[in-house]
C-alpha cells in the first residue's frame, strides 16, 4: 500500500541519519498521502541503519495502524495532530540536531540574520514555550508560533519541520541546521543585524517564486 510514499519516507529517514541530524534512532519523519488521508511514519525504536522501507507503519487519522508489523514512533499523536490541523501539510520531521536544538534549549526564536533565513523561512523561525511530551500539548504549542516558516524550534527540546511533502520537510531541518551553524558561529563574535522586513520581503518572494530551474 502507498508504495511511493512509503520510499519516500523510508528515503527522508535514511537521510536524516546521513545529514547528521539525528543519532541512533532519535528523530522520525512522517508523510501524508492527502488521497485516503493515511499516514506513514518510522517505527518506533528501529535504528536507522537498519530501516527498509516495509518497516514503516501506515496509520490512518486515529492513529489506528492499516498496514505494519511494527509500533509506529512515540511521537505519532503530535504528526497527527498536526496533519488534522494544517490540512497543507504533507510531511512532518523532528530531530534534535544539534546547532538548532541549542537554541531550542535556550527558548531563543531565529529572526532574519541571514538572507538564507529569509529565503527559506521568512522573517522569524519561532520557538514555542515549553511543553510535555504529553498528548496535544507539543503540537498545540507548535499551533501557538506556526507562520511562514516550515521550522519550529521546541523549547527545551528540539526541531519539528512542516511542509507539503517529507522531502520539502527534509530540505528545511538540513537547511535550519545550516543556518543554525553559522549563527552559533557569528553569536560567539557579536550581536548580528536583524534584515529589515522589506528585504526579508524580497528575498522571500525571489526564493518562492523564480529561482532554480524553470
Ligand atoms: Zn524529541
Amino acid at each position: 500500500m502507498l508504495e511511493k510514499l512509503r520510499k519516500e519516507v523510508w528515503k527522508v529517514n535514511i537521510s536524516l541519519l546521513k545529514c547528521g541530524l539525528v543519532t541512533m534512532h532519535s528523530g522520525n519523519a512522517s508523510g501524508r498521502d492527502f488521497q485516503t488521508g493515511y499516514i506513514t511514519i518510522k517505527p518506533s525504536g528501529v535504528d536507522y541503519e537498519t530501516l527498509k522501507p516495509e518497516n514503516l507503519v501506515i496509520v490512518n487519522q486515529n492513529g489506528e495502524i492499516i498496514e505494519g508489523a511494527l509500533t509506529p514512533s512515540v511521537d505519532m499523536p503530535i504528526h497527527l495532530y498536526l496533519y488534522k490541523n494544517l490540512p497543507e501539510i504533507g510531511g512532518i520531521i523532528h530531530t534534535h540536531s544539534n546547532y538548532a536544538t541549542s537554541f531550542a534549549a535556550l527558548g531563543m526564536s531565529i529572526p532574519a540574520y541571514l538572507t538564507a533565513i529569509a529565503d527559506e523561512f521568512g522573517s522569524l523561525i519561532p520557538c514555542t514555550r515549553y511543553a510535555s511530551n504529553e498528548g496535544d500539548e507539543i503540537g498545540k504549542a507548535i499551533l501557538e508560533v506556526k507562520n511562514e516558516s516550515p521550522a519550529v524550534l521546541i523549547k527545551n527540546h528540539g526541531v519539528f519541520t512542516l511542509d507539503n511533502s517529507p522531502e520539502k520537510a527534509l530540505k528545511a531541518a538540513v537547511m535550519l541546521e545550516d543556518i543554525a551553524k553559522t549563527l552559533h558561529l557569528a553569536l560567539l563574535k557579536g550581536e548580528p543585524d536583524i534584515l529589515p522586513p522589506e528585504e526579508v520581503k524580497k528575498w522571500w518572494d525571489r526564493y518562492h517564486s523564480w529561482y532554480g530551474q524553470r
